[in-house]
């Protein structure tokens, strides 16, 4: 894939002339993944099912790797942005791509938490006309394949799915032997639930690993398999947006 910080000023220039329609913005977390995963799980995924599509009409922008991350902050090693800081700085990357004419983006995230924030930037890009951008995370469309893999789907960290999608991208980061010791200390599920009450604010409230779900259950060979679905989505979304007109993008009339 063309990485926009390996082109120079004249090369990105005739790129965008010439047939580049849509960029795409790796967003991840530095934050807590149990004492298996790396800290840079998410940004490491976003980042390499990114450069893992190979097109000619899109170009994939530097990693903003450090994300809405505070509710792991108990936990050694996790860094985080406010999602105001968060929103207004993705925000702020996609109105400068914009601003050379690539108007069409995909905001292919790897962390769940920076899901809202990502949303409140998009809708303000397109509500301003300056920009439209799809929030994209690289496990939202995996059409079955969490279940047939894991036996489950649901909102995991540090899980099954995370540990074969690292085991797959590099191997050496994941401390095989402390996978027991992770899933020991994993919860369930996430959050923490009184009576109907979500009392479960941080992590460190309901995980005593910093995981949920069964980080054991994790192979390269599973985590192949999910990076070829999710390059497969990654690039047909490119394709579809490559496709539209920018001001079929934009916001509807009032009627
Ligand atoms: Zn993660």
């Amino acid at each position: 894939m063309r990485l926009l910080h390996e082109e120079t000023t004249t090369s990105a220039g005739e790129a965008f002339d010439d047939g580049v329609e849509v960029a795409i913005v790796p967003t991840g977390s530095v934050e807590q993944h149990g004492p298996a995963l790396p800290l840079g799980t998410d940004f490491l995924a976003a980042e390499a099912v990114a450069r893992g599509i190979d097109r000619d009409d899109a170009v994939v922008l530097p990693t903003v790797p450090v994300g809405v991350s505070a509710h792991h902050r108990q936990f050694d090693g996790t860094l985080w942005a406010e999602p105001e800081t968060f929103e207004d700085y993705v925000g702020e990357i996609a109105a400068s791509v914009a601003s050379h004419g690539v108007r069409k983006l995909v905001f292919c995230n790897g962390h769940g938490g920076n899901s809202d924030a990502l949303r409140r930037a998009a809708r303000r890009l397109r509500g301003d006309r300056i920009a439209y951008a799809a929030p994209w995370n690289w496990w939202s469309s995996l059409g079955g394949l969490d279940e047939e893999l894991f036996g489950a789907s649901g909102i995991g960290h540090a899980d099954a799915m995370e540990t074969s999608m690292v085991a797959h991208l590099a191997g050496d980061l994941v401390r095989e032997a402390l996978l027991e010791e992770a899933e020991a200390g994993a919860a369930d599920s996430w959050g923490k639930s009184v009576h109907g009450a979500a009392v479960g604010f941080d992590t460190a409230d309901f995980s005593e690993s910093g995981a949920v779900g069964t980080p054991t259950g994790g192979t390269a060979e599973k985590g192949r398999k999910l990076f070829e679905q999710a390059t497969g989505e990654l690039d047909a979304l490119v394709g579809w947006l490559a496709e539209q007109p920018f001001d079929a993008l934009t916001p509807e009339p009032h009627r």
